[in-house]
């Protein structure tokens, strides 16, 4: 049968571990023998981060602002114990960060639900996608180390050089300082984002933060989303059905695990990235959750919203079996995939994203999964396969589907 021909390059990040190997099997035994597949690859696995002083990364999200699309696969932030075991020339920061901070947008994460594996919260019967935005607060954050007793202030100078100065704290001792920003259109972008999003899916949005305690910052996330819905979204939440909904973050947190899911949770740079974390693995497993990052001049980026898996990697190295759960790296590839498709007018690009899914879930459904789901599944049948063996009986099925 002759592959499917793609027009435009996806933008390919390679990255790390675990998930690097999962990435070149995955290209190996799913995509390549069915498509063309034309990407413009980029090494972002550490190793070459570090040769290239991270510039590497700089030129992977600026290739995604040029073709519109990238497939990100999961990378090393290095820390102390990276720099040592990677023998690195400096601790670069988190690829994410870097690409979030050139692509500007907001990242939206959806557990990939699929029957015979029953969320730990029992009464949520629908996936909760999270709306996490994707710049600023502590990620773009200057920090500080108290070492002896001093003042700490908060100044800004404008263009005039005039200055307002507040005391943030007067130490007597060692401690921790750090100070933060955003920016009133990236907010604005950023409820766009989610209002055009729960649109988009027919579903309720929420936002919440701390807006009682940080009275300007998390005050002015609040106002600028109301001012946006009342003035461009209200009518438009009418029609469709849908509501909008602002509550403090620990109220969400209470109704959340009450409700019954099935709607779009928006949240600051932080908590979307805590609590995605705790609804994907209450959803099922961290292997099963879906992260889109949408510019707001509509450029997309798939990826996992794991990390690299690293005890498995170090398992692998040592010759031993894994079973490390490729879904989520699966579906970032179909998702960009489907999304070059869609912007080119491949037909059979789509229907193939569309049957890759299909036959990775009815894979699991029909009893193969990898170790993190037989031990949560409820399916009687279930089998335990390893990493390379789940993504062959994939094929299986995907070559089964007419
Ligand atoms: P992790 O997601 O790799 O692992 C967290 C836990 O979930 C582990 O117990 C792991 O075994 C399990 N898990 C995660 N994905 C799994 C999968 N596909 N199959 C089976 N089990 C899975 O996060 P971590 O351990 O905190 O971090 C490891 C590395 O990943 C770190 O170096 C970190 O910097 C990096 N990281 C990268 C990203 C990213 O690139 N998006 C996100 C998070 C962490």
């Amino acid at each position: 049968m002759a592959k499917i021909q793609m027009n435009v390059p996806l933008v390919e990040m390679d990255g790390d571990e675990m998930t690097r190997i999962i990435w070149k099997s995955i290209k190996e035994i799913l995509l390549v023998p069915y498509i063309d597949l034309k990407t413009e690859y980029f090494d972002l696995g550490l190793p070459k981060r570090d040769e290239t002083d991270d510039q590497i990364t700089v030129d992977a999200a600026l290739a995604t602002k040029k073709y519109g699309v990238a497939v990100k696969c999961a990378t090393i932030t290095p820390n102390g114990q990276r720099m040592k075991e990677y023998d690195l020339k400096q601790m670069w920061k988190s690829p994410n960060g870097t690409i979030r901070a050139i692509l500007d947008g907001t990242v939206f994460r959806s557990p990939i639900i699929v029957n015979g594996i029953h969320p730990l919260v029992s009464n949520w019967k629908r996936p909760i996608t999270i709306a996490r935005h994707a710049y600023g607060d502590i990620y773009r954050n200057v920090e500080y180390r108290v070492e002896e007793a001093g003042k700490a202030e908060l100044v800004f100078t404008n263009q005039k050089g005039e200055e307002s100065r507040q005391t943030i704290f007067e130490f007597k001792d060692k401690g921790v300082l750090m100070g933060m920003h955003n920016l009133d259109q990236s907010i604005a972008s950023f409820a766009r984002a989610c209002f055009n999003y729960a649109l988009d899916i027919k579903q309720d949005l929420w936002f919440s933060t701390k807006d009682t305690i940080s009275k300007q910052y998390d005050h002015t996330f609040k106002d600028i989303f109301q001012e946006i819905f009342e003035k461009e979204y209200q009518d438009k939440f009418k029609a469709a059905n849908i509501e909008y909904f602002y509550t403090l973050i620990d109220d969400a947190v209470a109704r959340i695990m009450r409700s019954e899911g099935g709607y779009l949770w928006a949240c600051k740079n932080y908590d979307g990235d805590v609590m995605s974390d705790m609804v994907a693995t209450a959803f099922g497993s961290l292997a099963m959750m879906t992260s889109v990052l949408v510019s707001p001049e509509g450029n997309y980026e798939f990826e996992a919203a794991h990390g690299t898996v690293t005890q498995h990697y170090y398992r692998h190295l040592k010759g031993e079996e894994t079973s490390t759960n490729s879904m989520a790296t699966i579906f970032a590839w179909t998702g960009a995939l489907r999304k070059r498709g869609e912007l080119d007018g491949l037909a059979d690009l789509v229907l193939f994203a569309d049957k890759l899914e299909s036959a990775s879930l009815k894979t699991i459904e029909a009893g193969l999964m990898t170790k993190d789901l037989s031990l949560i599944s409820e399916l009687p049948n279930k089998k335990t396969v390893n990493t390379e063996q789940f993504l062959i009986e994939v094929r299986k099925t995907f070559d089964s589907i007419k």
